[in-house]
């Protein structure tokens, strides 16, 4: 059989059970249809520390270039990970170093199986949650206040000129925070949603609290509606959806009402309570994909799951252990797709869709990993481990491509 040959993409290695998947994957479901081409990043604590962390950025530069990239999950280092690891020091996650070069904006998408029922009934399609992960409370200035006193909200332009507006007079003790969001990252982000909108074929929702935050949340309302007429209500009516802003009450009212097959941007704390809330309603999140896009076009796929440290004990053992590879081989079906794309490799989108195909119909047939086993609604599932379940999903993919 010839194998399928694509332009290069950036590799991302990365950690504990996640890593051994990764390789699984590569030697059963990849490497015997697709000559890899990949440009590789060994993003591994231990690689990382060796490199001073300069590994994380390399890899993130070369996604810059190549314009795709695959992730494995990467241990974000903590104190007991520096013990563990023997760290010169508590690396940053790759995650967000990698986000900050891209100027990217990650969007979660959970995969739909049939036994496998959303809390929300009415929800028969994905619901995408674009997060703005920069600046607000994520990045406030506090005050714990003890007595008296008068709060001022200061501003000293470059030029020496100032604004000042008292917040409050404070009779008594209380609290004061103080954030901020810049223009740049806002307009990066809206640029980030419409890109993706377009590149999935979905609508595009936006929800702020603009009637309470009248300069805040209202700037962005109206950059994104700036930025959509300018420069993308055309490509929107042409591929036919729609952007659309509503406030937060009202989107969260719409949410649970709706279909699902849209996409909900949300500033950064919305979007860090409402993915929670979105992905626990679907299910899993052994299943849920996860894609950074930067405004100017660059993909980064990974699977939202971390490296599951607790297999990856067990493993250590010796025990086979049952872990869900969905989301990992989503995350490389997801690159290989949009390399296709983007270069009229008709070859290899194919071949991206008939892995995602593969995959869901051995779940479809009853045979999963343990963590959707013990989740599923429907006649009694076989519990596989890892290995046996990659297995089946090899044979279904020869069956399906014969
Ligand atoms: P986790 O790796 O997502 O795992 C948490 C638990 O969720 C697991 O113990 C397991 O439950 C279940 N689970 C997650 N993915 C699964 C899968 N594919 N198949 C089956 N079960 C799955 O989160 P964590 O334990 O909090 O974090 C572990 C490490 O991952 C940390 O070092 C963290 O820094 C890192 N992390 C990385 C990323 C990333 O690179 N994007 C994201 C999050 C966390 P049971 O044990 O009950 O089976
Ligand atoms: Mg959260």
């Amino acid at each position: 059989m010839n194998k399928i040959t694509m332009n290069k993409i950036v590799e991302m290695d990365g950690d504990e059970m996640t890593r051994i998947i990764w390789q699984t994957i590569k030697d059963e479901l990849l490497s015997p249809y697709v000559e890899l081409n990949t440009e590789y990043y060994d993003l591994g604590l231990k690689h990382r520390d060796e490199t001073d962390d300069q590994v994380s950025i390399d890899a993130g530069e070369a996604i810059k270039k190549y314009h795709v990239g695959v992730k494995c999950a990467t241990i974000t280092p903590n104190a007991q990970r520096v013990e563990e690891y023997d760290l010169k020091e508590m690396w940053k996650s790759p995650n967000g170093t990698i986000r900050a070069i891209l100027d990217g904006t990650v969007f979660r998408t959970p995969i739909l199986v049939s036994g496998v029922k959303p809390a929300v009934r009415s929800w028969e399609q994905p619901i995408t949650i674009a997060r703005h992960a920069y600046g607000d409370v994520y990045k406030a200035t506090e005050f714990r206040l003890t007595k008296p006193g008068k709060a001022e909200l200061l501003f000293t332009a470059e030029d020496g000129e100032e604004q000042r507006a008292t917040i409050y007079d404070f009779e008594c003790g209380g609290v004061l925070q103080g954030m901020y969001n810049k223009d740049t990252s806002i307009k990066s982000f809206a640029r980030s949603c419409f890109n993706f909108a377009l590149d999935t074929k979905q609508d595009l929702w936006f929800s702020t609290k603009d009637t309470i935050s009248k300069q805040y949340d209202q700037t962005f309302k109206l950059i994104f509606e700036e930025i959509y007429n300018n420069e993308y209500k055309e490509k929107f009516e042409k591929a036919g959806i729609t952007y659309f802003y509503t406030l937060i009450d009202d989107a969260v009212a719409r949410v649970i009402r709706s279909k699902g097959g849209y996409i909900w941007a949300c500033k950064n704390y919305d979007g860090d309570v409402m993915s929670d809330m979105v992905s626990t309603a679907f299910g899993s999140l052994a299943m849920m994909t996860s894609v950074l896009v930067s405004p100017d076009g660059n993909f980064e796929y990974e699977a939202a799951h971390g490296t599951v440290t607790r297999h990856y004990y067990r493993y250590l053992e010796g025990e086979k252990t049952s872990t869900n590879p969905i989301a990992t081989i989503f995350a490389w079906s997801g690159a290989l797709r949009k390399r296709g794309e983007l270069d009229g490799n008709a070859d290899l989108v194919q071949f991206a869709d008939d892995l995602e195909k593969a995959s869901l119909s051995v779940i479809e047939s009853g045979r999963m990993t343990k963590d959707l086993a013990l989740m599923w609604q429907g006649s009694e599932p076989t519990a596989l481990t890892t290995d046996e379940f990659i297995a089946a999903i090899r044979a279904e993919l020869d069956t399906i491509r014969a």
